[in-house]
């Protein structure tokens, strides 16, 4: 199994090396390289019945001859398909040689996105298919087509079976209804059934959820002596009555969790959630100010440079008036600037520091690292809040996020991990208005842009990243910023950021929205991470239904926080999974729904999710079975020497321990 891929046929060099690009190295790699999803050639939906954003299956035969034309640099293939129920044009991009096989009358099942285009709805890139069924779609990789991907995966197949034994201990398995492996490999990638496919992807998750459960468990170490904290029982108080607000009950009890913790001599683990907006970094604040009360330093660090900066000069407005001398470290300083601080954190000059993870390169001493704090914790993933957590003598770990989990999930995720919840926002704040705006009502809310602007307010437009696989001649975000300055809101002062530029220009730009030199800021999901800019009241965000419920709750938390009344418009069609959105504002609620929709590896982004386990998002939001494996996973290590606990011990420590082990010293 651990063989290379070179013995496939159809494997060549270029695509060994493409698949090496990929994390793909040997035949195990793409045994376990599962499908993001599956195309139903078994039910096809009739073309009248199609809508605008959704991935249809349809049979058709060619109803005219194929036309191509060139724009720019695109070679764009037309061509009318019926069903009888309707006609309905579809497009290739840069395929020209499809143009040979479009014969009219040809019968053939097509995949693809439906798209509403001048009036009509069109099918965009659609796959080809021959065979009816449920076939794999793989996440793709650049230089492996869909069809030869599937190709290499069943040879891998072929070459695994019968010779790659089942390690999940038998008892354990006939007690959970789980198949034996080499079944459930061969039905995640080629379903016999949907019934197979449920039982296989059952499987695989259990597996996945309890190894990495047991690994993490493991790897906490309960009871990990930390550094104690000496303070005043009313310390938390002192700190909030020095706040120009006073907390909400929330606040002020996850606070109380946090001192308690610090006082408790075990290392503190703790992650607090809470909606954006609902005052997350007041608790850290207070948190810093508790470990400098005992005399310990306190680090804090954030995903991008200009979130640090917002920390940082935060942080000099509410602790340095309590006595604390606070110091900025991301990458972005001059060498002498970066010597100075390293200085400073070593001599414990600073009884703070705010940075980007330049705080956790090789080199930063710190002089009495008693408390170390992440912020919106899942873009680091596990290894970077661990290196943090090294830093110091085991020092407090307190991590933010603003990702709402649901709590079963989290008990897994996070399993290491305790968990306080943030479910009150500040009072004032209006809420943010969210309403689906279909394309014929777009003219009227670039009007209602245009007021908000007079009112001097700004506005957020969003725009979702694309697949390397589709083909778009340009960026959405740099289409809809052309558009906009162009033609719909010429009048206004705009500006665009996406995440192709450079680090920079990225936050000159930020910086200029920041200042309120820009009505409107074009971007894509950049702007996802916690910026700060009270004046935005407005948020658009262009092809809506191309995003989880969780993401698109985040995103629009990015308005609102003023106290002006601020608006969320989602450009798309009206369906069931918006609606239920514009209706409600509790994270919580989205969160789980937005799980048993799309599944839990969405909650991150499967991109982003670094070594969150990524098969969490082979099964559809299942409460139960994360709920039967918490359980499992504890009843197991309760007795850790009895044989099966040894075995799943042993397997958990060779799928995930090496790898946190790994991460924590690079
Ligand atoms: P989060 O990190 O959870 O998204 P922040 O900590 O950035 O939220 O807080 C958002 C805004 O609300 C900040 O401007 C902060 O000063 C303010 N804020 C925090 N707590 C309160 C409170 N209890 N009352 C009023 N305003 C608050
Ligand atoms: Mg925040």
């Amino acid at each position: 199994m651990d063989v290379s891929l070179s013995g496939i046929r159809g494997i060549g060099p270029a695509r060994l090396k493409a698949f090496h690009e990929a994390g793909i190295d040997s035949v195990r790699d793409l045994v376990m390289f599962l499908p993001k999803d599956y195309r139903d050639l078994s039910a096809f939906t009739p073309l009248s019945e199609i809508k605008p954003g959704e991935t249809v299956s349809v049979k058709v035969r060619v109803a005219g001859e194929p036309s191509q034309r060139r724009a720019r640099k695109l070679v764009i293939t037309k061509v009318y398909v019926t069903d009888d129920t309707q006609t309905l044009p579809v497009v290739w991009y840069n395929q020209p040689w499809l143009k040979e096989q479009l014969t009219r009358g040809r019968e053939m099942m097509l995949c693809g996105r439906c798209e509403a285009r001048g009036g009509t709805i069109q099918i965009s890139s659609p796959t080809i298919e021959q065979e009816e069924g449920l076939l794999p779609v793989y996440r793709s990789i650049p230089g492996v087509p869909a069809k030869a991907m599937r190709g290499c995966v069943e040879a891998a197949l072929k070459i695994c079976e019968g010779q790659w034994p089942d390690e999940l201990p038998e008892d354990l398995r006939r007690r959970h209804g789980l198949c034996e492996r080499n079944f459930a490999m061969r039905n995640a990638h080629f379903p016999a059934s949907r019934e197979a496919l449920e039982t296989a992807r059952r499987r695989i998750a259990f597996e996945e959820l309890l190894l990495y459960q047991v690994a993490i468990s493991l790897r906490r170490g309960r009871g990990e002596p930390g550094v104690r904290m000496e303070f005043a029982d009313d310390a938390p108080e002192k700190f909030w009555a020095g706040m120009p607000f006073s907390p909400t009950g929330a606040q002020r009890r996850v606070l109380q969790e946090v001192a308690r913790d610090l006082r408790g001599g075990e290392a503190m683990a703790r992650m607090v959630q809470g909606d954006v907006g609902s005052g997350k970094t007041a608790v850290a604040f207070g948190a810093i100010y508790l470990a400098h009360a005992s005399g310990y330093q306190a680090a804090l660090m954030a995903p991008t440079e200009v979130l640090a900066r917002q920390h940082y000069a935060g942080a000099k407005a509410l602790l340095e008036p309590l006595g604390m001398r606070v110091g900025l470290l991301t990458g972005s300083l001059t060498p002498k600037q970066h010597r100075l601080a390293h200085e400073a954190i070593a001599s414990g000059e600073w009884d703070v520091v705010i940075g980007t993870h330049a705080l956790i390169t090789e080199g930063v001493e710190y002089h009495r690292l008693g408390l170390a704090v992440t912020d919106e914790q899942h873009r680091f993933g596990v290894s970077q809040r661990t290196r943090l957590g090294q830093k110091g003598d085991a020092p407090n770990v307190l991590v933010m996020s603003a990702t709402p989990i649901p709590r079963t999930l989290s008990l897994i995720l996070y399993g290491d991990l305790d968990i306080s919840i943030i479910d009150e926002l500040p009072p004032g704040r209006k809420g943010v208005r969210t309403r689906i705006v279909p394309e014929d009502k777009r003219r009227d809310m670039y009007g209602f842009l245009r007021s908000e602007v007079k009112k001097g307010r700004q506005i957020y437009v969003v725009c979702p990243l694309v697949e390397e696989s589709e083909a778009v001649d340009a960026l959405p975000a740099e289409q809809v910023y052309e558009n906009l300055r162009n033609r719909d809101l010429s009048d206004l002062r705009i500006e665009l950021v996406h995440g192709r530029m450079k680090a920079a220009d990225k936050d000159a730009v930020l910086e200029k929205f920041h200042r309120g030199e820009a009505d409107v800021l074009v971007s894509t999901t950049v702007i996802e991470v916690g910026v700060n800019v009270p004046n935005a009241s407005v948020m658009v965000i262009e092809n809506a239904e191309r995003f989880g419920l969780a993401q698109l709750h985040q995103l629009r938390g990015r308005v609102g926080r003023g106290t002006d009344e601020a608006w969320c418009f989602l450009m798309a069609e009206p369906n069931e999974r918006l609606r239920f959105l514009a209706s409600t504002t509790d994270g919580f609620k989205i969160a789980q729904r937005d799980m048993e929709l799309r599944g839990p590896g969405d909650l991150f982004g499967t991109r982003q999710s670094g070594n969150i386990v990524c098969g969490v998002g082979t099964l559809a939001g299942d409460a139960q079975l994360l709920k039967t494996v918490h359980d499992e996973a504890r009843s197991l290590l309760a007795h850790p020497e009895s044989d099966e606990a040894q075995s799943v011990i042993r397997l958990a420590e060779a799928a995930y321990l090496k790898k946190f082990r790994e991460a924590a010293v690079n």
